[in-house]
């Protein structure tokens, strides 16, 4: 079946309006948080996390009406009963980079990334990749490492 993805980002862009940064929901809400029926949170929608129940988020914001995707905390749930499931595979819409990668390309990314230690050569010796591949590697190891630093 075919979802209308299109249709639904324009749901909630037509109920939201801009407030300096900030994109805030203007529709209904349940408990308190922006609710869009039948879909939960509307940053779900704009996080592109609607078929995605392992992945939950998490307000930055200091506006509970806010649902700018870039004021939102993504959390990819560890299975800690099934650690055979591999972990959900999915698109950050924030992401500009991401878009030139095909999905097995970012699980590759993510795997260098994981090991935390790879160098140019090793991705080298390790295949074919690309530069653009290579730079994304180590662009996220050096991020990651810098992040680790700071906490
Ligand atoms: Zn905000």
């Amino acid at each position: 079946m075919a979802r209308p993805k299109t249709s639904l980002a324009d749901r909630v862009a037509s109920r939201s309006h801009r407030e300096d940064t900030h994109l805030i929901w203007d529709g209904p809400t349940y408990r308190g948080k922006p609710h869009l029926h039948n879909f939960g949170n509307p940053a779900r929608v704009l996080l592109n996390l609607v078929d995605q129940p392992r992945i939950s988020i998490k307000t930055e914001c200091h506006d509970p009406r806010c649902i700018e995707p870039k004021h939102w905390r993504v959390i990819i749930e560890r299975d800690h009963k099934y650690l055979d499931i591999p972990k959900p595979i999915w698109r950050d819409p924030r992401d500009d980079t991401a878009a030139q990668f095909t999905d097995q390309e970012l699980e590759e990314i993510d795997y260098y990334v994981q090991e935390g230690t790879t160098t140019e050569d090793e991705l080298k010796a390790a295949g074919c990749y690309s530069a653009e591949f290579i730079a994304e590697v180590l662009t996220r190891i050096t991020a990651r490492a810098t992040a680790s630093t700071k906490a």
